[in-house]
C-alpha cells in the first residue's frame, strides 16, 4: 500500500494569566487586564500550533528547538518562532493543508478578534484564512482556567508531502 502523503500533528499549551503583561494570542494583541506569562510573549495558541506542525513533520518540539535557557530566544516573538518552524516544515518537503485550534479561556472574549487571528496565522502558514479553524470555549468556572488563572490551547495541524 502506498504511504500516505498526509501527516497529522497535535499540540497543546497552557500559560498562566497575570496582571502587568500584554495579552497576545495568535499573534494578535488583545486589550485585557491580564496577560499570558511566559519566556517569550506567552502566546499559547502559537506555541500549540508550532508543536502541532513539528509533530506532523516528525520533528522535535518547541521546547527542544527554542529552549528558554538559550538567550537567543529570550523575548522572542512567537510569530517569529512559528515562521521559523514553517520554514523547517517546507525544507522537509511538506506544506500545510489546514490547522484547527480550541482555546479554553474564561476571558477575554476571543470572538471579536477571531478573524484577525485567523488572517495572521494564515499569513504565517501560507494558507487561506479558511484553512485556519479557531474556536474559543470557557470552562464554565471550573478549575484554574475557570478561575481565570490560566488559558490553554489544543491544536491539530495537517501537512502534505509536496512533489513526488
Ligand atoms: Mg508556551
Amino acid at each position: 500500500m502506498p504511504k500516505s502523503r498526509l501527516r497529522v500533528g497535535i499540540g497543546y499549551d497552557i500559560h498562566r494569566l497575570a496582571k502587568g503583561r500584554k495579552f497576545t494570542l495568535g499573534g494578535v494583541q488583545i486589550p485585557h487586564s491580564k496577560g499570558l506569562v511566559g519566556h517569550s510573549d506567552g502566546d499559547a495558541l502559537l506555541h500549540a500550533l508550532t508543536d502541532a506542525l513539528l509533530g506532523a513533520a516528525g520533528l522535535s518540539d518547541i521546547g527542544d528547538l527554542f529552549p528558554d535557557t538559550d538567550r537567543r530566544w529570550k523575548g522572542a516573538s512567537s510569530l517569529f518562532l512559528l515562521k521559523e518552524v514553517v520554514a523547517r516544515v517546507r525544507r522537509k518537503g511538506l506544506r500545510v493543508v489546514n490547522v484547527d485550534a480550541v482555546v479554553l479561556a474564561e476571558e477575554p472574549k476571543i470572538g471579536p478578534y477571531r478573524e484577525k487571528i485567523r488572517r495572521t496565522i494564515a499569513a504565517a502558514l501560507g494558507v487561506a484564512p479558511g484553512d485556519v479553524g479557531l474556536k474559543a470555549k470557557t470552562m464554565e468556572g471550573l478549575g484554574p482556567i475557570g478561575q481565570k488563572k490560566a488559558l490553554s490551547v489544543t491544536c491539530v495541524a495537517l501537512v502534505e508531502k509536496t512533489g513526488k
